[in-house]
């Protein structure tokens, strides 16, 4: 048995623990399943998916901000040889120094709410080292990653996820499965990096600022909340329409837009 101290919940780390024995079941099997020979979980706390993981997986890698719960989480590696703790800054770290020749790495991790955007952000830009992501999200926020175009939900991190990422909703949790109980309902949601985009931009950082001013302005047409990027011509030159608002724009045609400005730029 590893001894358990007590912790109080920090809200400034967005501290919500996992209680509920079915749902960490639940999560835990989704994770194995994939059979990942290396699977970095993200802010493991008092270790409530840790704990099973290690005993059913190869190497695990946490990474966790709150050094008061680090000693915890060695007194459960203890038994184990597959474990291996980072004290750190999610959005600090690079998750490309743990990925090995040959291997890539399934992320998975019951997230802080208060930076699950930043988080998925900074995430974003790891599709080439990593077989899947298994998150807990708050329910809004996994709504607003699976989003259709038009929908309320659609914006930035729709665009910018489906960019890089395969949503799926695998199932919403209540506010009872954790301890402190959180104010919204939560959802687990599975992000499966494409090997081959459908679409790609030719300056992703290009498209992330158009796609950003864009929703800045979600209010306004697509002509004036891009004022200063492009004109009418360049709309009908790509069969948009300029009276749209950014919600009603798809991935597709605001990569459009990125590709035909570098390119306009290139040939000058
Ligand atoms: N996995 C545990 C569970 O399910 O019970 C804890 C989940 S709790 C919602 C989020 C965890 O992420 C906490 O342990 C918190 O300290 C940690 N965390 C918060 N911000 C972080 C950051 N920037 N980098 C790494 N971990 C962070």
């Amino acid at each position: 048995m590893t001894e358990q101290r007590f912790h109080y919940a920090k809200k400034q780390f967005g501290q919500n623990f996992l209680i509920d024995e079915t749902i960490i079941e639940q999560i835990v099997s989704i994770i194995i399943a994939a059979k990942s020979e290396q699977i970095v979980e993200i802010g493991p706390g008092l270790g409530a998916l840790t704990k099973r993981l290690l005993s059913l997986v190869k190497e695990l890698t946490v990474i966790e901000i709150d050094r008061d719960l680090i000693p915890q989480l060695e007194r459960l590696g203890s038994g184990f040889n597959n474990l291996k703790i980072h004290q750190a800054d999610i959005l600090k770290f690079d998750l490309a120094t743990l990925s090995k020749p040959n291997q890539t790495i399934q992320v998975v991790g019951n997230l802080p709410y208060n930076i699950s955007t930043p988080v998925l952000f900074h995430l974003s830009q790891y599709g080439s080292v990593v077989s899947e992501m298994i998150f807990m999200l708050q329910k809004e926020v996994v709504e607003r990653i699976c989003a259709h175009v038009g929908s309320k939900a659609y914006g930035r991190l729709t665009i910018m996820l489906q960019y890089h990422y395969q949503p799926q909703y695998l199932f919403t949790v209540p506010p009872q499965a954790f301890k402190p109980v959180p104010k919204v309902d939560s959802a687990v949601v599975r992000l499966t990096p494409y090997k081959i985009k459908p679409i790609v931009a030719q300056d992703e950082k290009l498209l992330t600022r158009i796609v950003t001013q864009a929703f800045n302005a979600r209010r306004k047409t697509l002509k004036n909340a891009l004022k200063g990027f492009i004109d009418e011509k360049l709309l009908t030159v790509l069969e948009i329409d300029s009276q749209l608002r950014p919600e009603a724009i798809t991935l597709q045609q605001y990569v459009s837009i990125c590709n035909h400005l570098v390119n306009e730029k290139n040939l000058l």
